[in-house]
């Protein structure tokens, strides 16, 4: 069993659908279960009708709902191509769905206020909606898909809007309802998102929350792997709108993957896969509008052997704040005294370095900066310094094999760095500096470990 997730975009026209059809039936042996995001952007639209009713908008709601209710509709003429019984029940599929959210966001407006519960129900729509049309487009094609309701699947607390899934339970659900269909040769088509609390309501899984989804899924039917679609070709080694010449990772451990979640160069969440990680089943990120690309294949614990660097990143925004205090020579106590403060005051504390008598450490929250110093003057010497970023570097091995280092630093020969870090796995290297170097801290670096062999960057 294999569980095949599409994003919006792999599933948000009519081109794309097809595409993401052949690639269901590509892999029609190996007992697929499908996965379905929104159609692109109605999740947005969704929220939007949801506001618009709070303030009693109901021209500005139905203008949403006609627009979505064309958007299915053509999508669903256009695959079919001809009036036929199909099509209407096909039609009357995506229609009684709209209805019943027309009629809540009516009601809504009417109140002028909408529970978190109200919510979710709406905000499920948009993937109820592309299962249906995934579903019946299978059909078209001589797959045997079927539609199966998310809610009688993934059961999940009842914290709406951002519900947790419950493993066990799942599996149980999915045991009675997904694998009699796959014994079938059915292939079930299930909306991601989407859940069901133990009390009956329907849930949503947070923003993005479909990635979440095909990983619980996956974990629930103990699948072989997890396919990913998306519309880039996998992880990059670094943001290719900064670096022209950055290329897909062919392969990523999980826990390198979580360490560059921080940087923002997340095509999918780590958080939301560890379901799925954590029963050592391979997560492969793919390309819909380019199948020929390997894409990203990420792991539990890596391929085996396979050492050096798999990307580079930035964040700028960075504030460095450093802490010298003779109270700290020889002194115990002196970094939970600190560190008291800033979690009193809500604020992460990302890298730290630290010497006998002062810390380093960086922070991208400031809105409470101004009382974290006046808290830490009374014992130490504070010195706050703005406009920097962190440089993060993440593989394997990275100092244990002398030679990486050797290209870190010679490429860096002009640009100087003010804090360094290593994480204790040796699995992450973060580099702070003045913001205005960044970039082309990152094209060097990118250079001498991505582009050039080890003979010409050393
Ligand atoms: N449709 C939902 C969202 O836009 C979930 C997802 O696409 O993963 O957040
Ligand atoms: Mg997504």
């Amino acid at each position: 069993m294999i569980v095949i997730k599409f994003g919006g975009t792999s599933v948000g026209s009519v081109d794309a659908l097809r595409q993401a059809i052949e690639i269901v039936g590509a892999a029609r042996e190996r007992k697929p279960i499908v996965v379905v995001s929104a159609l692109s952007g109605v999740t947005n639209h969704l929220v939007e009708a949801t506001e618009l009713a709070c303030l009693g908008d109901l021209p500005g709601v139905q203008k949403i709902v006609a627009t979505l209710r064309q958007r299915h509709e053509e999508i669903a003429f256009a695959l079919v191509q001809q009036k036929s019984d199909y099509l209407e029940s096909f039609l009357a599929q995506l229609g009684k769905h709209i209805d019943q959210i027309a009629d809540i966001l009516k009601g809504i407006a009417l109140v002028g206020d909408v529970s978190p519960r109200a919510k979710d129900k709406i905000v499920a729509i948009g993937e109820k909606l592309s299962s249906v049309l995934f579903a019946y487009t299978m059909r078209l094609r001589m797959l045997k898909g079927v539609h199966i309701d998310s809610e009688d699947v993934v059961v999940t607390d009842a914290n709406y809007g951002e519900a947790t899934p419950d493993v066990k339970k799942t599996r149980e659900a999915a045991a009675k309802v997904l694998l009699p269909e796959i014994e079938r040769d059915h292939i079930p088509v299930m909306g991601g998102f989407i859940g069901r609390s133990t009390t009956g309501a329907t849930t949503t899984l947070g923003r993005g929350g479909s990635d979440y989804s095909a990983a619980i899924i996956g974990a629930a039917v103990g699948a072989e792997e997890i396919q990913i679609w998306t519309d880039v070709d996998g992880m990059m080694t670094c943001d290719p709108r900064v670096i022209k010449s950055a290329r897909v990772i062919d392969e990523i451990s999980y826990v390198e993957a979580a360490e560059l979640a921080y940087f923002g160069a997340k095509v999918l969440h780590p958080k939301t896969i560890w379901p799925a990680v954590e029963l050592q089943i391979p997560i492969r990120v793919l390309n819909t509008h380019n199948v020929s690309s390997p894409g990203t294949l990420i792991t539990a614990t890596g391929v085996a052997g396979s050492s050096g660097p798999r990307a580079i990143a930035i964040k700028k925004d960075i504030t460095v704040v450093h802490i010298t205090s003779n109270q700290m020579l020889g002194a115990y106590g002196f970094l939970a005294k600190i560190f008291e403060i800033f979690a009193r005051l809500q604020t992460p504390v990302d890298l730290i370095t630290t010497s006998e008598v002062s810390v380093s450490l960086t922070i991208d929250r400031t809105d409470r900066l101004r009382e974290l110093v006046h808290e830490l003057q009374p014992f130490a010497n504070v010195n706050v310094v703005d406009e920097q970023a962190i440089i993060a570097l993440v593989g394997r091995n990275l100092m244990s094999d002398a030679s990486i280092g050797k290209r870190i630093f010679a490429s860096l020969e002009n640009i100087p760095v003010t804090m360094i870090s290593l994480g204790s796995s040796d699995l992450n290297l973060s580099l702070v500096m003045e913001a205005r170097l960044g970039d082309v801290a990152l094209q060097q670096l990118h250079r001498a470990l991505f582009e050039l062999s080890s003979e010409e960057a050393a």
